[in-house]
């Protein structure tokens, strides 16, 4: 499998190797220094049981990292007690930090400049809805458009808390900025970037759910976040009297496992039409 905590742990520990220092924060990146410097972040897009995960690597590794957490996520509730423990977990005694993942609206305003209120409201409910978890001032976009990143770019900080960007330019376009959204990279892709001559400055930007559910490509990734997706939303069906009677430890892991058996096969063939049908393109 090429996306897999193994292979996540053999690339930061790569990147170890390599002379870089893990910075803490966008606070702790200095532009004027030689230091090979990265900064290593995780957007929760999905899954708050594999950002979980990922965060205990991390901290085993004793490496600092910056997770952001969505307001507004179709998965997972804010405000909901199991979302707090996991974002306890996630920041633990400080390792970690925790900014805001900010999903701009599909209906942009003419006048960008009105969306950077939206992120600083954003912010001040997920810090106040959090306390005293804290939250810090950093802000990544989920999905930007490209007019949105253009906007931006240049604005270090964004609205009156001053949230560093983490999509300002001494992150994204000074620096080398590396992402797998998508698995657009392997393991060893990735790797050969961690080169502190070619980019003494990297971001890299790791989904906790690519390599924590694992798979070899986007597709299978999908396939296997399917069983932990069932597991977290059992969580409120099990605090249903008549559910949690029936099902007092969740689905029998048979029935879950053989779900996710027949989606893995579905998504394999799938994803041989869908990669036949690129390499025509
Ligand atoms: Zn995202």
């Amino acid at each position: 499998m090429i996306y897999c905590p193994e292979s996540y742990i053999a690339l930061l520990e790569h990147i170890r190797s390599q002379g870089y220092r893990f910075a803490a924060g966008y606070h702790d990146w200095d532009s004027a220094s030689d230091e090979p410097q990265v900064i290593l972040r995780h957007d929760i897009d999905v899954s708050l049981g594999l950002a979980v995960r990922m965060a205990m690597l991390d901290r085993e590794l004793g490496i600092p990292s910056i997770f952001f957490a969505m307001l507004r996520s179709p998965h997972y509730n804010i405000y909901a007690t199991q979302t707090r423990a996991a974002l306890e977990m996630i920041v633990g005694s400080g390792e970690h930090r925790l900014g805001l993942h900010y999903t701009p609206p599909d209906k942009l305003p003419a006048d960008l400049a009105e969306v950077e209120s939206w992120v600083q409201a954003d912010w001040e409910e997920l810090y106040k809805a959090l306390l005293p978890i804290p939250v810090t001032p950093e802000v990544s976009w989920h999905r930007p458009t490209l007019s949105l990143l253009r906007h931006y770019c240049e604005r270090k900080f964004l609205g009156r808390a001053f949230l560093w960007n983490a999509y300002s330019q001494p992150y994204f376009l000074d620096a080398k900025f590396l992402s797998d959204s998508n698995c657009r990279y392997t393991d060893d892709e990735l790797r050969k970037f961690f080169d502190p001559t070619a980019n003494p400055r990297v971001q890299l930007l790791i989904h906790p759910l690519i390599w924590m559910a694992g798979g070899d490509n986007m597709l299978q990734v999908w396939a296997n976040v399917w069983p932990h997706l069932i597991r977290e939303q059992e969580v409120e069906l099990r605090e249903s009297r008549i559910y949690g009677a029936a099902f007092p430890c969740g689905i029998p892991d048979s029935i879950r496992d053989s779900f996710a058996q027949q989606v893995k096969r579905e998504a394999t063939k799938r994803w041989e039409a869908y990669s036949g049908r690129r390499s025509l393109d």
